[in-house]
């Protein structure tokens, strides 16, 4: 069953690929290598008139960012190529001929001004039209005129569609890996276009034509596609083909109210809805992307993976590896996924502490480098080990970190007024000799010193120690003060203790 598993990611390059495509491909890269199988990328391009020209290398680029390379596709192992609908156009219109020789497909010659009519008409009255067993003998279709008819009709050049014909009093029942049995009445379905008068194919056609040609054992995709299902097992009835076995996966939704997740919840809420930053060629828009907004590749697939799966245990970090072997279809929800853009920023957290000190100091020297800082890389560790459990993003070091490369410019009013009292002047002053006289100016040395002197003053050690922090971090904040005194040095931290005298007495 799960023999030579071969899956494909069809997107339509319409713009951006938005998280839930990335989601869609992640389950079928996912399903694909814990089988050994083939993950497939194909480019649905046969609607000209939504063609976007820098999408298909989006879409390429966001599969490579998060990790997840297609086997095979536009341009590698090109076996069952070419692997864009729009090089594939000359192949579909046989399939469409082969059904109406088969009885499975007619002409229709109706206008869209005609069809406009009928849907006006049917409004009026209430109604909704549909083209189907009931009234299609009424139309302008194949089915309708004489073969005479039809014939002048093409050699006059008219212009037709393919409709499949749907048929009548049947109850389909299809199966849906992650939904079951699913049950329906032809009657209520309607006689869609398979083959377009502009001589393109329509989605429908091209899509079950080419997953038929490539092989493919497992259509994964979204919830959208669920009402597409009939229509698709009947074609491939109508072929006589095999097939494939079908998962539509649970939509994503808002992370509140009720609705599909989109890319206005994201401006609303101030989250990306795309894995990489995007600039929209005709209007020069921007928009954010999980990479620019300094996500961990692993950390926003993880998270994907969540998004209407769970291991069923309580592990929630999961390396892509991982995935692939957990990763279970029969652990697909059916009901939709909740996005959560504070679960992502968990996420991200929980990878940036996996991550070791020596790879976040690579991250960190060149922000370093451009806030003109030429930091050595060994201190740079240091500070890095010291306050990235604080961090989400490595863009947070330098708020969390400032102070280890630069004094203090400027103190937090409200903690200055809090903790600098009249007497804190002078306190400091004594602090400076007290500083000044230890010689080896270590960790322990300093603690040793500087605590034995404020015991024998005998008063609180946060009299000392919270002005002591306002003056080297210039807020209430940050890592064990010793550590940033023996990091800065004795000479920086007297120097910073003077200024902090000099400001705020
Ligand atoms: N081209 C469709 C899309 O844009 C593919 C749907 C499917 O996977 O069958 O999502």
């Amino acid at each position: 069953m799960t023999d030579n598993v071969r899956v494909r990611f069809a997107p339509s390059p319409t713009g951006p690929l938005h998280m839930g495509g990335v989601r869609t491909a992640l389950f079928n890269y996912l399903f694909a290598k814990k089988y050994n199988g083939t993950f497939v990328l194909r480019i649905e391009d046969t609607d000209q008139t939504r063609y976007v020209a820098n999408a298909e290398q989006y879409i390429i680029d966001s599969l490579e960012w998060c990790n997840i390379p297609f086997d095979e596709g536009p341009g590698k192992n090109e076996k069952f190529g070419p692997y864009r609908q729009s090089e594939r156009k000359e192949l579909y219109k046989q399939y469409a001929d082969l059904l109406i020789e088969k009885g499975w497909a007619y002409y229709a010659f109706d206008t869209a001004e005609e069809l406009d009519a009928h849907r006006k008409n049917h409004e009026e009255n209430g109604k909704t039209f549909i083209y189907n067993w009931h009234n299609r003998e009424k139309l302008q279709n194949s089915l309708a005129l004489s073969e005479e008819e039809v014939t002048s009709k093409i050699a006059a050049g008219d212009k037709y569609v393919v409709r499949f014909k749907t048929p009548q009093d049947e109850t389909l029942i299809m199966q849906d890996e992650i939904r079951g049995t699913i049950k329906i009445d032809t009657n209520t379905l309607d006689d869609k276009v398979l083959f377009k008068s502009d001589g393109m194919p329509t989605y429908h056609l091209a899509n079950i034509v080419d997953d038929h040609l490539m092989e493919i054992s497992h259509v994964i995709r979204g919830e959208e596609w669920l009402p597409s299902l009939p229509l698709h097992m009947l074609l491939y009835k109508a072929f006589g083909w095999d097939a494939p076995k079908f998962a539509h996966l649970p939509l994503i939704l808002k992370p509140v109210g009720k609705g599909k997740l989109s890319k206005r919840d994201g401006d609303k809420l101030g989250f990306p809805v795309f894995p990489l930053e995007y600039t929209n060629e005709e209007s020069g828009d921007v928009s954010r992307g999980y990479k620019e907004d300094g996500y961990f590749n692993d950390a926003f697939i993880n998270m994907l993976a969540f998004l209407g799966w769970n291991p069923g245990t309580e592990q929630e970090i999961f390396s892509l590896e991982e995935l692939v072997k957990t990763f279970d279809l029969a652990r697909v929800s059916k009901s939709g996924a909740k996005f959560s853009p504070d679960k992502t920023k968990w996420f991200n957290q929980q990878y940036l502490q996996l991550k070791t000190d020596k790879e976040l100091t690579d991250l960190y020297l060149p922000i370093l480098e451009e806030k003109g800082i030429n930091s050595d890389v060994d201190y740079t560790k240091k500070v890095v080990s010291l306050i990235k459990e604080r961090a989400v993003f490595v863009a947070d070091f330098w708020d969390l970190s400032s102070f280890f490369f630069e004094n203090p410019t400027e103190y937090d009013a409200k903690a200055a007024k809090k903790q600098w009292k009249e007497t804190t002047g002078a306190l400091m002053t004594e602090l400076t000799e007290v500083i000044s006289n230890i010689e080896d100016f270590s960790i322990e040395n300093a603690q040793t010193e500087i605590k034995g002197w404020i015991t024998s003053k005998e008063i609180g050690f946060g009299k000392v120690m919270q002005p002591l922090r306002l003056s080297l971090v210039g807020k209430l904040a940050g890592p064990d003060l010793f550590e940033i005194m023996t990091m800065i040095g004795k000479e920086t931290t007297l120097q910073r203790i003077k200024n902090a005298i000099e400001k705020l007495s």
